[in-house]
């Protein structure tokens, strides 16, 4: 971590940004919200709400079925979303982005519909030791079906994934290497491009859960040849309920569908069905449009304010906390990879991290305490839990100051 003196200067006018966040503008329990839980979900901009009650109040229709000006409205801002969605993640083409429930159900539809077609008996799949539950259950499940086995890469003390460990989990009955980008409890950033250039050396394709990557920095699944890409809508600004799966073309053409019902078909007849083309093959049902929408006007949100400034204040106010954080007495952070986000899973001796939680809750400071859904990394450093903060772009280096004075009078209070 860079050690910097103080607050540095930014090229982001981060008061007017959290203007744009009606939420942030609240009180909690009297006093002004710190809002600490961008890992868990984060706040929705005025764009995105706005978005939603125009479309619930003049535009509402289902989309796709209808000949009728407002079905055909809604489709058209349905389909504009999803080029927005491919020009986000710099895919080749809109057939390659299929919308979801979220990144849990992205991975689902893989998991299921790639495991089908691929995996067998005796057969491997490799996660890391770091994943959300999201990225383990579904291939657990997958594997009970299959009788094939989940291999798990560890990480090291300073929750960096181990390299050389993942490279000997290879071999011929390897099917799908499933890894995170940004780990959720460690902040760690995964050198993706590198292990994804592994595994295809290989022949193995590989999975890519972004769900805590693309709010912070730019993404680009060209680049980094991954092939499939997964995020959730609402942790990225936009609405809950929506989700991303983008796969290469070639790759989503030869899997079967996940689910079956409207819209996923081309011809339906007791003989025989034949599924429509894609992205909508693995669109079955009513969608969520309105999601989907919103997701788009988040995705612009963020491009006119550019995630060359983005990353550049979490960068400092990542230092900046960081280095505060180390001042307090006692307290020791879980995750110090040198490359990491501003996500801080710590405990503080002699604190239990619940009681730790709701003296902060009483001062308006929001953030999360528990295994936030990666039991496995709990249990690597053997505790039960930790207490995290997750910032957002729109956090300041206030925010920091009123954690840690949140920190220290925890402190006086408990110990
Ligand atoms: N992967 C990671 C890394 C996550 O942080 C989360 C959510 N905490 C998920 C997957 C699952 O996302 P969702 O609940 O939105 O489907």
């Amino acid at each position: 971590m860079p050690m910097i003196p103080d607050k540095p200067t930014v090229s982001i006018d981060i008061d007017l940004i959290r203007r744009n966040f009606p939420v942030l503008q609240t009180q909690v329990h009297g006093k002004p919200l710190v809002y600490l839980d961008n890992g868990a979900t984060t706040q929705k901009p005025r764009v995105v709400i706005d978005k939603l009650n125009e479309l619930y109040e003049s535009k509402n229709s289902s989309i796709h079925r209808g000949v009728h000006f407002l079905s055909e409205q809604m489709t058209g801002e349905y389909e504009h979303a999803r080029e927005t969605v491919r020009n986000f993640i710099n895919a080749r083409n809109t057939n390659e982005i299929v919308f979801t429930s979220g990144a849990t159900g992205s991975i689902n539809t893989v998991a299921f519909s790639f495991g089908e077609k691929y995996v067998k008996e005796g057969d491997e799949i490799i996660v890391s030791e770091m994943e959300h539950h999201s990225n383990i259950v579904p291939w657990q499940m997958l594997c009970a079906r299959k009788k094939a086995k989940l291999k798990v890469i560890p990480f090291d003390e300073n929750g960096e994934l181990i390299q050389n460990e993942y490279k000997l989990l290879f071999n011929d009955k390897t099917r799908l290497v499933a890894i995170t980008q940004v780990s959720n409890s460690l902040g760690t950033v995964n050198p993706v491009k590198e292990m994804i250039r592994f595994a295809h050396d290989h022949h193995v394709p590989v999975l890519i859960d972004g769900a805590q990557a693309v709010q912070h920095s730019s993404v680009d699944v060209q680049d980094l040849d991954c092939d499939f890409y997964v995020f959730s809508g609402h942790k990225v600004f936009g609405p809950t309920g929506i989700g991303v799966l983008y796969g290469k073309e070639i790759m989503l053409d030869a899997l079967p569908p996940y689910q079956g019902g409207g819209d996923m078909v081309d011809c339906v007849k007791f003989e025989k069905t034949t599924y429509n083309e894609l992205p909508f093959k693995f669109e079955a049902g009513t969608m969520n449009y309105t999601g989907a929408i919103g997701l788009g006007t988040a995705l612009e949100y963020i491009g006119s304010i550019g995630f060359d400034a983005i990353t550049q204040h979490e960068k400092s106010l990542c230092a900046y906390t960081h280095n505060k954080l180390k001042e307090i007495e006692g307290l020791d952070i879980y995750g110090n990879a040198k490359e990491k986000i501003s996500i801080f899973s710590f405990l503080i001796q002699g604190l239990h991290p619940l009681d730790t939680g709701m003296i902060l809750d009483k001062m308006g400071i929001a953030l999360r305490t528990g295994t936030h859904c990666t039991q496995p990394v709990m249990d690597h450093f053997q505790i039960t839990g930790t207490i995290r903060a997750s910032m957002a772009f729109y956090n300041s280096f206030g925010d920091a100051d009123r954690l840690i004075e949140g920190l220290k009078k925890a402190v006086s209070m408990l110990k």
